[in-house]
Protein backbone atom coordinates (compact mmCIF):
# COMPACT_ATOMS: atom_id res chain seq x y z
CA UNK A 1 0.00 0.00 0.00
CA UNK A 2 1.24 3.53 -1.11
CA UNK A 3 0.65 6.72 0.78
CA UNK A 4 -2.13 7.74 -2.07
CA UNK A 5 -4.09 5.11 -0.30
CA UNK A 6 -4.17 6.93 3.21
CA UNK A 7 -7.37 9.20 2.18
CA UNK A 8 -6.73 13.30 3.07
CA UNK A 9 -2.92 14.28 2.70
CA UNK A 10 -1.51 16.66 5.10
CA UNK A 11 -2.19 19.87 4.69
CA UNK A 12 1.24 21.09 6.52
CA UNK A 13 4.02 19.70 4.10
CA UNK A 14 5.51 21.71 1.45
CA UNK A 15 4.87 20.57 -2.16
CA UNK A 16 6.52 21.34 -4.81
CA UNK A 17 4.59 22.62 -8.22
CA UNK A 18 5.25 22.29 -11.42
CA UNK A 19 3.50 24.26 -14.38
CA UNK A 20 3.82 22.76 -17.49
CA UNK A 21 3.55 25.71 -19.83
CA UNK A 22 3.82 25.30 -23.84
CA UNK A 23 4.69 28.27 -25.89
CA UNK A 24 4.61 29.29 -29.47
CA UNK A 25 4.94 32.73 -30.51
CA UNK A 26 3.65 34.33 -27.46
CA UNK A 27 6.27 37.71 -26.46
CA UNK A 28 3.02 39.62 -25.58
CA UNK A 29 1.65 37.32 -22.85
CA UNK A 30 4.28 35.86 -20.94
CA UNK A 31 4.71 39.07 -19.09
CA UNK A 32 1.03 38.98 -17.95
CA UNK A 33 0.89 35.11 -17.31
CA UNK A 34 4.29 35.40 -14.89
CA UNK A 35 2.55 38.52 -13.21
CA UNK A 36 -0.41 36.92 -12.30
CA UNK A 37 0.47 33.54 -11.31
CA UNK A 38 3.29 35.42 -8.94
CA UNK A 39 0.24 37.20 -7.52
CA UNK A 40 -2.16 34.13 -6.86
CA UNK A 41 1.39 31.92 -5.26
CA UNK A 42 2.55 35.07 -3.15
CA UNK A 43 1.06 34.44 -0.33
CA UNK A 44 0.52 30.56 -0.71
CA UNK A 45 3.17 29.61 2.07
CA UNK A 46 3.97 25.96 1.46
CA UNK A 47 3.66 25.60 -1.97
CA UNK A 48 6.81 26.00 -4.28
CA UNK A 49 7.30 26.55 -7.74
CA UNK A 50 8.52 25.92 -10.79
CA UNK A 51 7.64 27.57 -13.96
CA UNK A 52 8.98 24.95 -16.71
CA UNK A 53 7.93 26.72 -19.88
CA UNK A 54 8.56 24.72 -22.92
CA UNK A 55 9.48 26.96 -26.77
CA UNK A 56 8.08 24.86 -29.25
CA UNK A 57 9.88 26.53 -32.17
CA UNK A 58 8.71 29.99 -31.31
CA UNK A 59 9.69 32.50 -34.31
CA UNK A 60 9.35 35.65 -32.48
CA UNK A 61 11.19 36.83 -29.20
CA UNK A 62 9.89 34.06 -27.14
CA UNK A 63 13.34 32.66 -25.87
CA UNK A 64 14.81 36.06 -25.08
CA UNK A 65 11.22 36.84 -23.08
CA UNK A 66 11.93 33.78 -20.68
CA UNK A 67 15.87 34.08 -20.68
CA UNK A 68 15.55 37.65 -19.49
CA UNK A 69 12.92 36.92 -17.07
CA UNK A 70 14.76 34.21 -16.04
CA UNK A 71 17.33 36.54 -15.17
CA UNK A 72 15.13 37.97 -12.50
CA UNK A 73 12.89 34.68 -11.63
CA UNK A 74 14.95 31.75 -10.67
CA UNK A 75 12.06 29.51 -10.37
CA UNK A 76 11.68 29.99 -14.86
CA UNK A 77 13.29 26.69 -16.25
CA UNK A 78 13.30 26.75 -20.58
CA UNK A 79 13.28 23.65 -22.32
CA UNK A 80 14.07 25.15 -25.90
CA UNK A 81 12.80 22.55 -28.88
CA UNK A 82 14.53 22.54 -31.67
CA UNK A 83 11.14 23.11 -33.79
CA UNK A 84 7.20 23.50 -33.61
CA UNK A 85 6.41 19.96 -32.60
CA UNK A 86 2.99 21.34 -31.85
CA UNK A 87 0.83 21.31 -28.61
CA UNK A 88 0.94 17.74 -27.63
CA UNK A 89 4.55 16.72 -28.32
CA UNK A 90 5.18 20.21 -26.15
CA UNK A 91 2.97 19.45 -23.28
CA UNK A 92 5.01 15.82 -23.73
CA UNK A 93 8.33 17.34 -23.15
CA UNK A 94 6.86 19.20 -20.02
CA UNK A 95 5.70 16.19 -18.02
CA UNK A 96 8.86 14.56 -18.71
CA UNK A 97 11.13 17.18 -17.83
CA UNK A 98 8.55 18.09 -14.80
CA UNK A 99 9.81 17.42 -11.17
CA UNK A 100 7.18 18.38 -8.70
CA UNK A 101 5.23 16.51 -6.66
CA UNK A 102 2.10 18.07 -8.30
CA UNK A 103 1.90 19.00 -12.15
CA UNK A 104 -0.25 21.54 -14.13
CA UNK A 105 -0.16 22.12 -17.81
CA UNK A 106 -1.69 25.53 -18.11
CA UNK A 107 -2.30 27.68 -21.29
CA UNK A 108 0.40 30.56 -21.17
CA UNK A 109 -2.95 33.03 -22.48
CA UNK A 110 -4.28 33.16 -18.98
CA UNK A 111 -7.23 31.80 -20.35
CA UNK A 112 -6.88 28.82 -18.04
CA UNK A 113 -7.09 31.24 -14.67
CA UNK A 114 -3.95 30.50 -12.23
CA UNK A 115 -6.42 31.32 -9.09
CA UNK A 116 -8.23 27.90 -9.77
CA UNK A 117 -5.36 25.77 -9.33
CA UNK A 118 -5.74 26.61 -5.65
CA UNK A 119 -9.15 25.36 -5.44
CA UNK A 120 -7.51 21.66 -7.34
CA UNK A 121 -5.10 21.43 -4.85
CA UNK A 122 -7.63 21.71 -1.53
CA UNK A 123 -9.32 18.72 -3.63
CA UNK A 124 -5.98 17.29 -3.86
CA UNK A 125 -5.14 16.99 -0.62
CA UNK A 126 -8.85 16.03 0.15
CA UNK A 127 -7.21 12.34 -1.53
CA UNK A 128 -8.12 12.89 -5.50
CA UNK A 129 -5.11 12.36 -8.06
CA UNK A 130 -6.72 14.02 -10.87
CA UNK A 131 -8.30 17.17 -10.35
CA UNK A 132 -10.02 18.43 -13.98
CA UNK A 133 -10.80 22.18 -14.62
CA UNK A 134 -14.17 21.60 -16.24
CA UNK A 135 -15.17 25.14 -18.29
CA UNK A 136 -18.54 26.73 -17.54
CA UNK A 137 -18.56 28.65 -20.55
CA UNK A 138 -17.04 28.51 -23.95
CA UNK A 139 -18.15 32.19 -24.68
CA UNK A 140 -14.72 33.33 -25.71
CA UNK A 141 -14.33 30.28 -28.69
CA UNK A 142 -16.15 31.06 -32.05
CA UNK A 143 -19.71 29.72 -32.91
CA UNK A 144 -17.98 27.42 -35.10
CA UNK A 145 -14.95 25.93 -32.34
CA UNK A 146 -17.87 25.53 -30.03
CA UNK A 147 -20.41 23.85 -32.37
CA UNK A 148 -17.65 21.71 -33.95
CA UNK A 149 -16.29 20.34 -30.35
CA UNK A 150 -19.43 19.68 -29.40
CA UNK A 151 -20.10 17.40 -32.23
CA UNK A 152 -16.47 15.92 -31.75
CA UNK A 153 -17.07 15.39 -28.28
CA UNK A 154 -20.84 13.71 -28.92
CA UNK A 155 -19.13 11.41 -31.71
CA UNK A 156 -16.02 10.71 -29.64
CA UNK A 157 -17.45 9.59 -27.48
CA UNK A 158 -20.04 7.16 -29.05
CA UNK A 159 -17.27 4.97 -30.48
CA UNK A 160 -14.25 5.54 -28.74
CA UNK A 161 -13.18 4.32 -25.10
CA UNK A 162 -12.28 5.83 -22.52
CA UNK A 163 -15.02 8.66 -22.59
CA UNK A 164 -13.83 12.05 -22.31
CA UNK A 165 -14.90 14.25 -19.95
CA UNK A 166 -17.06 17.34 -22.07
CA UNK A 167 -15.46 21.02 -21.25
CA UNK A 168 -12.39 19.66 -20.16
CA UNK A 169 -9.08 21.14 -21.44
CA UNK A 170 -5.68 20.32 -20.93
CA UNK A 171 -6.01 22.39 -17.34
CA UNK A 172 -5.75 19.76 -14.86
CA UNK A 173 -4.02 19.18 -11.58
CA UNK A 174 -1.98 15.66 -11.57
CA UNK A 175 -0.59 13.56 -8.73
CA UNK A 176 3.26 12.41 -9.80
CA UNK A 177 1.88 9.04 -9.86
CA UNK A 178 -0.58 9.94 -12.89
CA UNK A 179 2.53 11.94 -14.66
CA UNK A 180 4.65 8.47 -13.84
CA UNK A 181 1.80 6.55 -15.41
CA UNK A 182 1.54 8.88 -18.75
CA UNK A 183 5.04 8.43 -18.96
CA UNK A 184 4.64 5.04 -19.46
CA UNK A 185 2.47 5.24 -22.72
CA UNK A 186 4.90 4.70 -25.21
CA UNK A 187 3.09 5.86 -28.40
CA UNK A 188 4.42 8.87 -30.70
CA UNK A 189 1.00 10.37 -31.90
CA UNK A 190 0.11 12.00 -28.23
CA UNK A 191 -3.30 12.42 -28.41
CA UNK A 192 -3.24 14.12 -24.55
CA UNK A 193 -6.93 14.59 -23.95
CA UNK A 194 -7.46 10.67 -24.30
CA UNK A 195 -4.22 9.83 -22.91
CA UNK A 196 -5.37 11.82 -19.69
CA UNK A 197 -8.32 9.58 -19.63
CA UNK A 198 -6.85 6.10 -20.56
CA UNK A 199 -4.55 6.37 -17.29
CA UNK A 200 -7.76 6.94 -15.29
CA UNK A 201 -7.09 7.57 -11.34
CA UNK A 202 -9.10 9.08 -8.68
CA UNK A 203 -10.84 12.21 -10.24
CA UNK A 204 -12.42 15.49 -9.07
CA UNK A 205 -13.38 18.73 -11.14
CA UNK A 206 -13.40 22.52 -10.43
CA UNK A 207 -15.77 24.48 -12.71
CA UNK A 208 -14.40 28.17 -14.07
CA UNK A 209 -15.44 30.53 -16.05
CA UNK A 210 -12.89 30.40 -19.25
CA UNK A 211 -11.95 34.05 -20.01
CA UNK A 212 -10.69 35.99 -23.61
CA UNK A 213 -6.80 35.90 -24.33
CA UNK A 214 -4.70 37.98 -22.64
CA UNK A 215 -2.72 39.05 -25.26
CA UNK A 216 -1.42 37.57 -29.25
CA UNK A 217 -3.60 35.45 -30.40
CA UNK A 218 -5.03 31.34 -30.98
CA UNK A 219 -2.58 28.66 -32.56
CA UNK A 220 -5.68 26.48 -33.65
CA UNK A 221 -7.45 27.42 -36.86
CA UNK A 222 -10.00 25.01 -38.30
CA UNK A 223 -7.82 23.21 -40.38
CA UNK A 224 -6.11 22.40 -37.54
CA UNK A 225 -8.82 21.02 -35.08
CA UNK A 226 -10.15 18.97 -37.61
CA UNK A 227 -6.76 16.88 -38.35
CA UNK A 228 -5.90 16.89 -33.77
CA UNK A 229 -10.39 15.55 -33.91
CA UNK A 230 -8.75 13.08 -36.65
CA UNK A 231 -5.83 12.03 -34.18
CA UNK A 232 -8.36 11.71 -31.17
CA UNK A 233 -10.69 9.54 -33.24
CA UNK A 234 -8.56 7.23 -34.64
CA UNK A 235 -6.19 7.10 -31.47
CA UNK A 236 -8.94 5.63 -29.70
CA UNK A 237 -11.62 4.10 -31.55
CA UNK A 238 -11.30 1.29 -34.13
CA UNK A 239 -14.81 1.66 -34.99
CA UNK A 240 -14.19 3.84 -38.23
CA UNK A 241 -12.29 0.80 -39.48
CA UNK A 242 -14.87 -1.58 -38.72
CA UNK A 243 -18.12 0.25 -39.97
CA UNK A 244 -17.36 -1.20 -43.12
CA UNK A 245 -17.88 -4.55 -42.95
CA UNK A 246 -21.19 -3.81 -41.81
CA UNK A 247 -21.99 -0.93 -44.36
CA UNK A 248 -20.73 -3.78 -47.42
CA UNK A 249 -22.85 -6.23 -45.68
CA UNK A 250 -25.98 -4.05 -45.78
CA UNK A 251 -24.83 -3.12 -49.69
CA UNK A 252 -24.24 -6.30 -51.13
CA UNK A 253 -27.74 -7.38 -49.49
CA UNK A 254 -29.59 -4.46 -51.19
CA UNK A 255 -28.17 -5.71 -54.35
CA UNK A 256 -28.73 -8.92 -54.19
CA UNK A 257 -32.51 -7.88 -53.30
CA UNK A 258 -32.74 -6.06 -56.37
CA UNK A 259 -31.33 -8.52 -58.93
CA UNK A 260 -34.08 -10.79 -57.67
CA UNK A 261 -36.44 -8.50 -58.63
CA UNK A 262 -34.84 -7.73 -62.09
CA UNK A 263 -34.40 -11.56 -62.49
CA UNK A 264 -38.43 -12.12 -61.30
CA UNK A 265 -39.19 -8.89 -63.78
CA UNK A 266 -37.80 -10.60 -67.02
CA UNK A 267 -39.45 -13.65 -65.94
CA UNK A 268 -42.67 -12.55 -66.03
CA UNK A 269 -42.97 -9.08 -67.97
CA UNK A 270 -39.75 -10.31 -70.58
CA UNK A 271 -36.51 -8.83 -71.43
CA UNK A 272 -36.30 -5.11 -70.64
CA UNK A 273 -33.25 -3.07 -71.69
CA UNK A 274 -33.92 0.17 -70.07
CA UNK A 275 -31.91 1.91 -66.61
CA UNK A 276 -28.81 3.76 -67.79
CA UNK A 277 -29.88 6.20 -65.09
CA UNK A 278 -29.89 3.42 -62.41
CA UNK A 279 -26.41 1.94 -63.21
CA UNK A 280 -24.56 5.37 -63.56
CA UNK A 281 -25.88 6.17 -59.77
CA UNK A 282 -25.28 2.76 -58.36
CA UNK A 283 -21.47 2.44 -60.25
CA UNK A 284 -20.92 6.04 -58.71
CA UNK A 285 -22.36 5.86 -55.19
CA UNK A 286 -20.45 2.16 -54.69
CA UNK A 287 -17.53 4.46 -56.24
CA UNK A 288 -17.60 6.49 -53.68
CA UNK A 289 -18.56 4.00 -50.88
CA UNK A 290 -15.23 2.36 -51.55
CA UNK A 291 -13.13 5.56 -51.93
CA UNK A 292 -14.16 6.72 -48.67
CA UNK A 293 -13.79 3.23 -47.03
CA UNK A 294 -10.13 3.13 -48.84
CA UNK A 295 -9.50 7.00 -47.22
CA UNK A 296 -10.14 5.34 -43.97
CA UNK A 297 -7.90 2.73 -43.84
CA UNK A 298 -5.44 5.19 -45.16
CA UNK A 299 -5.94 7.46 -42.52
CA UNK A 300 -5.47 3.98 -39.70
CA UNK A 301 -2.46 3.24 -41.90
CA UNK A 302 -0.70 6.31 -42.34
CA UNK A 303 -0.58 6.45 -38.72
CA UNK A 304 1.01 2.78 -37.91
CA UNK A 305 3.18 3.70 -40.37
CA UNK A 306 4.30 6.70 -38.47
CA UNK A 307 3.79 4.94 -35.45
CA UNK A 308 6.25 1.98 -35.96
CA UNK A 309 9.04 4.62 -37.54
CA UNK A 310 9.53 4.71 -33.58
CA UNK A 311 11.02 8.53 -33.96
CA UNK A 312 10.58 10.30 -30.93
CA UNK A 313 8.28 12.50 -30.30
CA UNK A 314 10.06 16.16 -29.87
CA UNK A 315 13.78 17.05 -30.27
CA UNK A 316 15.44 19.52 -27.14
CA UNK A 317 17.57 22.17 -28.34
CA UNK A 318 18.63 22.90 -25.01
CA UNK A 319 17.35 22.95 -21.33
CA UNK A 320 18.08 26.63 -19.35
CA UNK A 321 17.55 25.86 -15.79
CA UNK A 322 19.07 27.62 -13.01
CA UNK A 323 20.77 25.41 -10.72
CA UNK A 324 21.85 25.63 -6.81
CA UNK A 325 25.87 25.62 -7.69
CA UNK A 326 25.30 28.49 -9.54
CA UNK A 327 24.31 30.47 -6.34
CA UNK A 328 26.86 33.28 -5.60
N1 LIG B 1 0.89 26.13 -28.31
C1 LIG B 1 2.09 25.43 -28.48
N2 LIG B 1 2.38 24.91 -29.72
C2 LIG B 1 1.54 25.04 -30.79
C3 LIG B 1 0.32 25.72 -30.59
C4 LIG B 1 0.02 26.24 -29.34
O1 LIG B 1 2.87 25.29 -27.55
O2 LIG B 1 1.88 24.56 -31.87
C5 LIG B 1 0.58 26.71 -26.97
C6 LIG B 1 0.25 28.19 -26.97
O3 LIG B 1 1.41 28.98 -26.93
C7 LIG B 1 -0.61 28.34 -25.73
C8 LIG B 1 -1.33 26.99 -25.66
O4 LIG B 1 -0.59 26.09 -26.49
O5 LIG B 1 0.15 28.50 -24.55
C9 LIG B 1 -2.78 27.10 -26.14
O6 LIG B 1 -2.84 27.65 -27.43
P1 LIG B 1 -4.00 28.64 -27.89
O7 LIG B 1 -4.28 29.63 -26.80
O8 LIG B 1 -3.60 29.20 -29.22
O9 LIG B 1 -5.21 27.65 -28.06
P2 LIG B 1 -6.76 27.96 -27.76
O10 LIG B 1 -6.83 28.46 -26.34
O11 LIG B 1 -7.15 29.01 -28.74
O12 LIG B 1 -7.44 26.65 -27.97
MG1 LIG C 1 -5.84 30.05 -25.58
Amino acid sequence: MNSYDLGPRATDTPVLLTLVIPVFNETEAIPFFLERVGAVFATQAGIELEFLFINDGSTDATLQTLLECQQRERRIRVLDLSRNFGKEAAMTAGLEEARGQLVVPIDVDLQDPPEVILEMIAKWREGYEVVLGRRLNRDSDSWAKRTSANWFYRLHNKIANPQLPENVGDFRLMDHCVVEALKELPESRRFMKGLFAWVGFRTAYVDYARPERVAGSTKFNGWRLWNFALEGVTSFSTDPLRVWTYLGSAVSLVSFLFAISIALKVLIKGVDVPGYASIIVSVTFLGGLQLMGIGILGEYLGRTYLEAKRRPVYVVRKNYTVTDQAEP
